[in-house]
């Protein structure tokens, strides 16, 4: 064999492969197509990286099977990464929420991981298309490009999900594991902004740029973080958040300033200065914009004074109960994450190998364990190639 191990994909997961079977003495080489490596992480987190949160643990991932992530987050934790990054003494700190960020750059964690490749002696070749690639009848596999073909004993699928395209993801992935009968669970564009039509959409477009703290609800599952009004329809974290868990035709739940008691604070401002209108005495709770709108939809009443309590609750159940149906998501195109791709049940949570296939590994974004916003995905990218960089 030319190789002990191949890994196609140098992002997040194919590099932390690539580490850890090197520094077990295997003869590792990574391909990628694209002309830089890790491509995602230079733009991950505004350019700054949130590069694992300090909470992660299984309840954070969406999985056909949800216990599949548990071996391997618990092997390669993020306190693991976390010294792994104190170790290159790259300054980060605590955003929100336990999401840690670079100080500085995205940059200093591909320098990190290119730093470790290198003295684990792992090679990487970019600018590198796979035309085809074989079993080996007797154990192993041939990895053809347009230039040359490389022999390997394992082989590391990498590839990532299909989000941001222009960037070089690619169905890849999944081609393989067709090839070799490994079975698919649909796959759908994950942490995405929602899009809306018609009147609906008129009325964001007039509030594009508004952000404010909301509480999002699909079903049972529900998040308090930013909401953004968009020329689109919604988005801020946490419409990205619940977008990993709406389907097309359902309802999304918003509560706008969840914690505030909106009835108290608007019958406190009606006993202060009862003329006042009623967007005026939002307008102290919702940014102006905001208070404006929802202030014009219950004009039929010059001063707050002549609101009594019941249309008060009404004003109120409007900002806080408000359901809302998207047309759609923006899609691959700006999605942070694909949900779905290989099915776990097809692999070995202890090592990341299909059972069905010995020496065919899959990593990262193109299995199906997809997180949340704030790190998580980076972090199964760390656990996952840990995980097989021990035993390919
Ligand atoms: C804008 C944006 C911001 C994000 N921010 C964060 C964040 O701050 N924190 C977080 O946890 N997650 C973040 N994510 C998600 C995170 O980037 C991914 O979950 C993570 O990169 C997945 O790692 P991966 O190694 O599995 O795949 P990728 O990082 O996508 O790497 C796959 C590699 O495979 C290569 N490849 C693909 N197809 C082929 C092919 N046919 N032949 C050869 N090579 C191929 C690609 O060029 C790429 O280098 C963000 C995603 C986006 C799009």
């Amino acid at each position: 064999m030319d190789y002990d191990v191949i890994i196609i994909g140098a992002g997040a997961a194919g590099l932390m492969a690539a580490i850890e079977a090197g520094k077990r003495a295997r003869k590792v080489l990574v391909l990628d197509h694209a002309k830089a490596p890790a491509e995602k992480i230079r733009i991950s987190g505004g350019g700054r990286c949130n590069f694992t949160n300090i909470h992660a643990g299984p309840n954070n991932f969406i999985s056909q099977n949800p216990h599949f992530c548990k071996s391997s987050l618990k092997r390669y934790s993020a306190q693991d990464f976390i010294a792994l990054v104190r170790r290159h003494r790259i300054d980060f700190h605590e955003k929100t929420l336990g999401q840690l960020f670079c100080d500085h750059s995205a940059k200093d964690i591909i320098a990190l991981l290119l730093t470790e490749m290198r003295a684990a002696k792992a090679e990487l070749r970019l600018e590198t298309s796979i035309t085809r690639i074989e079993p080996i009848s007797d154990g192993g596999f041939r990895i053809v490009t347009p230039d040359f073909a490389k022999t390997c004993t394992s082989l590391i699928i990498a590839t990532g999900g299909k989000s941001i395209p222009k960037m070089g993801a690619t169905g890849f992935g999944y081609e393989i594991a067709r090839q070799f009968d490994i079975p698919l669970v649909e796959t759908r564009p994950a942490l995405v902004p929602l899009t809306f039509e018609g009147e609906r959409l008129e009325a964001f477009q007039a509030l594009a740029g508004v952000s404010l703290p909301a509480r999002a609800s699909h079903g049972k599952t529900r998040f308090d973080e930013a909401l953004l009004f968009t020329h689109r329809g919604l988005s801020g974290p946490v419409i990205l958040q619940i977008s990993s868990f709406w389907r097309e035709g359902d309802s999304v739940r918003l509560c706008l300033l969840p914690g505030v008691d909106i009835f108290e604070a608007l019958k406190a401002q009606r006993q202060i200065n009862g003329r006042q209108a009623l967007s005026t005495a939002l307008a102290t709770l919702l940014p102006k914009r905001l208070a404006q709108a929802i202030g014009e939809e219950f004009q039929e009443l010059k001063n707050l004074a002549d609101y009594s309590d019941k249309r008060l609750r009404q004003v109120c159940a409007r900002l806080q109960e408000w359901s809302v149906t998207p047309a759609g998501s923006e899609g691959y195109r700006t999605a942070e994450v694909t949900l779905g791709g290989v099915d776990t049940r097809a692999l070995d949570s202890q090592t990341m190998m299909a059972k069905t296939v010995p020496g065919l590994y899959f990593i990262g974004e193109v299995v199906d364990v997809t997180g949340w916003l704030g790190g998580y995905n980076f972090q199964w990218a760390w656990s996952s190639g840990w995980v097989a960089g021990q035993s390919a």
